[in-house]
């Protein structure tokens, strides 16, 4: 399996490859694409947006061909933490109706509400064996007013799903053994998953279903022909009726139109060494997964044997001890029983953010839809985007969809915005702290 490369800028103690991609195995081999291929959908990335895709029209029966730079996996969804938030992103349910209107809005927070059950059913129905943990999402807030805002959230959300419960302040302790915390949102529908397996799991599925997968094929061009799109890749070309570029931080190279349309933020996640069965009892003792987002980023999860897994924004040059006691007071800080962790691995990646940071499929022409960014919490969200696009696709017609396709936004002040999201994640502990004073 190739490996993401190592990051220069970062610190030495960065792995290369996040713990999923280094514990997950090999993926069934499939060779680079040699030659010119013709299909119907034409497919670029093997992340869980282009597998979700092609999953759902190679089992409809029509020819469907992935191009993958690397392998099912390597890029964001690999880096991820794994985590099932079928959430908006520092968005609310009422901001998303007012600026997309009833329709557009409406449609957005079905998907989204839907998007958990939608991908925990996906890993069932095809036996992948992801360790999948459907055990619910916590989303805490702090704060005199947190109760009250959430509460408010989740009746907004009201319309669009049932499956959120409001937290008082004894009730989060209760479910996560964090400190600190006032009131939060649990979310029945959300919880777990290793997703490198199940991004081999969804690439099997496809082969099976009759989808052709081409690893180590990254696309350099696509060109127009008369009623089709030539994809052009390192080996070889595919002519499709349709093309669909999934490729997340990789679309922006492949049209003109997509060019700084998304803004990159780099996140750092690590993994503990397993910890006793006293710190298992007392952090998240019913297994779901919790991400604050609000001002002072913190996630936590549970993983395979009993290890941790947390965000922390690492410095650039800072040492391997003074992160792991960094880690350590964090943890301290945030949770009512704490032992002292060792890290075990600690990676970064590259979540891509539109600047809306709600989900955006765009429309380039009849025969050429892109999906575009993750925003961070795009693992449930894009695989049911996937789904619904396939929809669009196989009954144009007929189908009603949920999602309205948009069209390329350039963000503004593109030289200094780029750096943005991950100045302001980096710079949210900071704040925090500075704000608490
Ligand atoms: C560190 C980190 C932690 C995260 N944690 C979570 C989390 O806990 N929960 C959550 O919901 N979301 C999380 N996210 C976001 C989540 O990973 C993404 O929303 C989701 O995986 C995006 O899926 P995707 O298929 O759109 O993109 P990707 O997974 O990035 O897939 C795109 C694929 O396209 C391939 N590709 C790129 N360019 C080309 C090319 N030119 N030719 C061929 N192939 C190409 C890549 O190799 C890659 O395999 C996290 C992201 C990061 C970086």
């Amino acid at each position: 399996m190739s490996r993401p490369h190592r990051d220069a800028g970062g610190p030495d103690r960065v792995d290369a490859a996040s713990f999923w991609q280094t514990h997950a195995g090999e993926a069934a081999s499939h060779p680079p694409l040699r030659g010119g291929v013709e299909t119907e959908f034409a497919i670029v990335g093997a992340g869980i947006a282009g597998l979700s895709l092609a999953l759902q029209l190679a089992e409809a029966g029509r020819e469907v061909v992935v191009v993958e730079e690397s392998v099912p996996g390597a890029g964001a969804l690999g880096a991820s933490a794994g985590i099932v938030a079928p959430q908006l992103v520092r968005t609310t349910p009422r901001q998303v109706l007012s600026r997309l209107g009833r329709d557009v809005g409406g449609g957005w927070l079905r998907l989204v509400g839907e998007s958990g059950g939608h991908l925990f059913g996906l890993i069932r129905e095809h036996g992948i064996d992801c360790d999948a943990r459907p055990h619910g999402f916590v989303a805490p807030a702090r704060g005199a007013d947190a109760l009250r805002r959430l509460t408010s959230v989740v009746e907004e959300w009201r319309p669009f799903r049932q499956d959120l419960t409001i937290l008082d302040a004894t009730g989060v302790a209760a479910l996560t053994g964090t400190e600190g915390y006032t009131a939060a949102v649990l979310d029945a529908s959300g919880g777990g998953i290793d997703p490198v397996r199940l991004a081999h799991g969804l690439a099997d599925r496809l082969v099976t279903a009759g989808g052709q997968l081409f690893h180590h094929s990254p696309a350099t061009a696509l060109t127009r022909e008369q009623d089709a799109w030539r994809l052009v890749t390192t080996g070889g070309s595919v002519r499709a009726a349709r093309v669909i570029l999934c490729a997340n931080g990789g679309n922006h190279r492949l049209h003109p139109l997509l060019r700084e349309t998304v803004l990159p933020m780099r996140i750092h996640e690590l993994v503990t060494h397993p910890l006793s069965a006293a710190m298992r009892a007392a952090v998240l003792p019913r297994g779901q997964a919790l991400t604050d987002l609000e001002h002072d980023i913190f996630s936590i999860r549970w993983i395979a044997g009993d290890r941790l897994l947390t965000y922390y924004p690492v410095a650039a040059h800072a040492t391997a001890t003074a992160i792991e006691a960094a880690v350590n007071k964090r943890l301290r800080d945030m949770l009512r029983y704490h032992e002292p962790v060792g890290i075990a691995h600690l990676w970064q990646g590259v979540a891509w953010m539109n600047s809306s940071l709600l989900p955006r499929v765009v429309r380039l022409d009849e025969r050429l839809l892109a999906v575009q960014a993750c925003n961070g919490r795009g693992i449930a969200t894009n695989a049911i985007v996937g789904r619904e696009v396939a929809r669009m696709l196989l009954s144009p017609t007929t189908y009603r969809p949920q999602i309205a396709l948009d069209v390329p936004r350039r963000v503004r002040g593109f030289a200094l915005a780029r750096h943005l999201p991950t100045v302001l994640l980096h710079g949210a502990r900071a704040m925090a702290r500075w704000s608490r004073r």
